[in-house]
């Protein structure tokens, strides 16, 4: 099959939004530029070193019907759920939790001050793995799959495997996602295959890239979505670093409901009688 670059879709910046108690971020997915890209249902970016900021972490909440991705570049954040499970998240670690039918936690900087740096992604569940049991595949820095090439380039990868054979050690077999850290140097092009219709976007976290055959910028902080298409092909206007994500759509109605994104209404308010009578 001869290569079809994914070319520059659409582009976002998200909105400036508070979550928890009072962490500023910016909501990049789940914004009404942009509301979802199935499956990603929400793609938040945090980057402060004010504590007031994000001291107040995001105390105890539920989750039912999807999985939270969190990839901390600096800073720490504690998290701990109602079933016992505790752990920190330290720069370069990733959580990759799917709450499925349910889980009660909450997700606190372990920090007074400093600079907090992260991503928190959601990926959506097929209908007949929402009421799943949770689980938890977490990776501190050195457990995530590191390809250098000798450009220069580094390829940090949570999921999926690269054009070199590198792959990530998440495993999701529900919408096989594509999750990479990718630095370049300046001038430095980065090619990854990638399923024709998964849907896929771009988030610079620094630098500025140049997006497929037509060239068309992305800059820091912006999120590209692509088009179709079974290559992604950037080049680094700067140095560069920035992160891909790609997943097969589940083509499923959603239902919102704050921490709760199931198929129907009638299942989200299920949700909220299940946590409100302590069965989350
Ligand atoms: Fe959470």
């Amino acid at each position: 099959m001869s290569t079809q670059n994914r070319e520059l879709k659409m582009v976002t910046s998200g909105i400036p939004a508070s979550d928890g108690d009072g962490v500023k971020l910016t909501r990049v997915i789940g914004s009404p530029q942009l509301n979802m890209l199935d499956p990603f249902l929400l793609f938040d970016a945090f980057e402060s070193d004010q504590a007031e900021d994000y001291i107040g972490g995001f105390p105890s909440h539920p989750h039912r019907g999807f999985e939270t991705v969190t990839y901390l570049l600096a800073g720490q954040m504690r998290h701990k759920d109602n079933a016992g499970h505790e752990g920190v998240i330290e720069p370069g670690g990733v959580q990759w939790m799917s709450a499925a039918k349910g889980i009660v936690h909450s997700e606190m900087p372990e920090q007074k001050d400093g600079l907090l740096m992260g991503f928190q992604l959601w990926v959506n569940l097929p209908a007949a793995e929402k009421m799943g049991e949770p689980e938890y595949q977490e990776f501190p820095a050195n457990k995530i799959a590191l390809e250098q090439r000798e450009n220069g380039t580094e390829v940090r990868v949570i999921s999926g495997t690269t054009n070199y054979g590198t792959t990530g050690p998440v495993i999701n077999r529900h919408t096989q996602p594509i999750y990479m850290d990718i630095s370049l140097a300046k001038g430095q092009s980065f090619e990854q295959r990638i399923d024709l219709d998964g849907n896929t976007f771009i988030f610079v976290i620094d630098g500025e890239l140049s997006v497929g055959s037509r060239k068309e910028k992305l800059s820091k902080r912006q999120l590209g979505v692509l088009h179709e298409g079974n290559s992604v092909y950037v080049n680094a206007d700067v140095e560069s670093r920035f992160l891909l994500a790609s997943a097969k759509p589940l083509n499923e109605a959603v239902a919102r409901g704050g921490p709760f994104v199931m198929n129907t209404k009638a299942e989200v308010l299920q949700a909220f009688e299940d946590f409100q009578s302590n069965r989350i």
